[in-house]
């Protein structure tokens, strides 16, 4: 007999929680997993739960770099960026609507749903990042 296991690619895995912004919050230290939960929490090391959390489409760039050189498909220059959300969690993303000149640690960003890249046709979404618009109350 042949076993044969199969795994759902990542971007299938978790395509819920990139179209959504959904993350998982450990119940006892309140850390933030995104987009999957670990079976112990990174942050407190305990077997742990999680519940799970519509993150805010808010952040701040915390480290970016520009891409020159990408598989067809993409544009470049195109500044790829390390996020943190409001309310917790640790994104890395691709910027839009943003020249690598204007890029700047500690920028404001928000989170938009859009195609993130086209495999031969096939458009593929995800969340992307573009300069905040508005300021949250
Ligand atoms: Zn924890």
């Amino acid at each position: 007999m042949i076993l044969v296991i199969m795994h759902k690619p990542p971007q299938w895995r978790i395509a819920r929680e990139n179209a959504r912004l959904i993350g998982y919050r450990c119940k006892h230290c309140g850390f933030v997993e995104f987009p999957e939960p670990r079976k112990i929490c990174k942050r407190c090391r305990k077997p742990s739960e999680f519940a799970e959390l519509q993150m805010q489409p808010y952040g701040r760039v915390i480290s970016f770099v520009v891409q020159h050189r990408l598989p067809e498909g993409f544009e470049t220059p195109l500044p790829l960026a390390v996020i943190d959300l409001e309310g917790g969690a640790r994104v890395y993303g691709q910027m839009t609507e943003c020249k690598p000149d204007e890029m700047k640690i500690g920028m404001s960003v928000e989170a938009e749903y859009r195609i993130f890249y086209d495999d031969d046709g096939l458009h593929i979404y995800s969340y992307k990042f573009r300069p905040r618009r508005s300021e949250s109350m």
